[in-house]
């Protein structure tokens, strides 16, 4: 099982969390950190404005940060996989020319939407990953890309699979959504210091794109989009860490509150079967009290990993109702992208 990695864009929001989570990690060890020009050749603590919680692991610190390019990446040092935190303006080609020779784990969108790139939640479509062999084979890699959905639509797409069980027919989100999301250093402190920005860009669109190809069906060949209608609506608000969303969905079937609830509470998919190390023991956690979930209190659940529901109610117009939460740096970042590649790793195809 054992594993050493690179990670691409090592110096971003979502690259140090991959470090830290990586940390005495049973399967994956870091073995090259890659970013910018702007980092290349400077040493890891030299690079980074380090902003997790914990401390910048003091052999992370020395690490000498190269550039993003399959040549150097592969001088220095035997990788087995890559994981990539680019940005997605300039992550396509590179991530192409990566997966020519090794498996990468991407947290960008540049592939999210090519017809034989998974995008992937183990929990909730697993059955997707058959696109990587037909990908390669008609590539012609050895290596591949598997993307990881947008941090908000992970959280979501998560909490609409057990609804599909009563026939989902429309959902409508509003989105509260974290500072980090934006990357570092991101919106500036005076556009969001005593304020709210109703826009992000291409957000809504990823949003309402990404959820229909996750929860579409693999029909041997590719993925058939699911059928149901999807309009979002995204804000940024004064939050560090934790994407908070209003979700209401209008369902085929009348269930009961308690059966909604029910069907959140025992969702589990082969994550936790596998017992992988990265997987939340319950992908939703369900609060019962009125004024949860809130990101302060709740972004941790699960190490972060746990999407956390709460306020499930009936709905006058649509069915029901509730607020989902993620951490969008662990769950719908660096967290989702490590659950990924363990899950391809117990499949064989990492
Ligand atoms: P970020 O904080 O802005 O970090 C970007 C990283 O990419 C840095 O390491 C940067 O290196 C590197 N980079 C920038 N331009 C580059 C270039 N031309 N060549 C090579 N490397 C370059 O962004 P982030 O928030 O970590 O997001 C990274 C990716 O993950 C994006 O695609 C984003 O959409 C996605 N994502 C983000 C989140 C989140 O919550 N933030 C969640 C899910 C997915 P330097 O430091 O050297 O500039």
């Amino acid at each position: 099982m054992n594993r050493k990695v690179a990670i691409l864009g090592a110096t971003g929001t979502v690259g140090q969390r991959f470090i830290q989570l990586l940390q005495g990690h049973p399967w994956f060890k870091i073995e090259v950190l890659a970013a910018s020009q702007k980092s290349a050749g400077k040493k890891y603590e030299d690079a980074c404005a380090w902003t997790m919680e914990s401390d910048l692991p003091r052999g992370i610190a020395k690490m000498d940060v190269l550039s993003t390019d399959l040549e150097s990446v592969e001088s220095a040092g035997n990788v087995d996989l890559v994981f990539s935190s680019l940005p997605g303006d300039i992550a396509g080609p590179i991530e192409a020319e990566f997966a020519t020779k090794y498996p990468v784990f991407s947290k960008a969108s540049a592939h999210r939407q090519d017809e034989d790139v998974p995008l992937l939640i183990p929990e909730v479509n697993p059955e997707h990953v058959a696109l990587i062999t037909i990908q390669k084979k008609t590539r012609g890699w050895k290596g591949f890309i598997t993307t990881d959905p947008n941090c908000c639509t992970i959280q979501l797409a998560i909490t609409l699979k057990p609804l599909m069980n009563f026939g989902l027919q429309q959902v409508i989100i509003s989105t509260m959504q974290a500072l980090s999301g934006a990357g570092y250093p991101g919106v500036p402190s005076l556009d969001i210091i005593d304020n709210v920005v109703p826009f992000i860009p291409k957000e809504e669109e990823k949003m309402q794109s990404e959820s229909l190809k996750i929860l579409g069906v693999f029909d041997g060949t590719r993925v058939r989009n699911a059928n149901f209608l999807l309009s979002a609506s995204c804000n940024r608000v004064n939050v560090k860490d934790g994407h908070l969303e209003s979700v209401f969905a209008k369902l085929e079937k009348d269930p009961k509150l308690e059966e909604v609830e029910a069907a959140f509470e025992r969702f589990e998919g082969e994550p936790q079967r596998l017992r992988l190390p990265s997987a939340p023991e319950r992908p939703i956690v369900v609060r019962k009290e009125p004024n949860r979930p809130q990101p302060r209190y709740d972004r941790c659940e699960g190490k972060g990993m746990s999407v956390v529901v709460g306020r499930i109610r009936k709905d006058p117009i649509m069915s029901v109702k509730y607020l989902c939460l993620g951490h969008n740096t662990i769950r719908g970042g660096a967290g989702a992208g490590i659950l990924s590649a363990e899950f391809m790793v117990t499949k064989g195809l990492a």
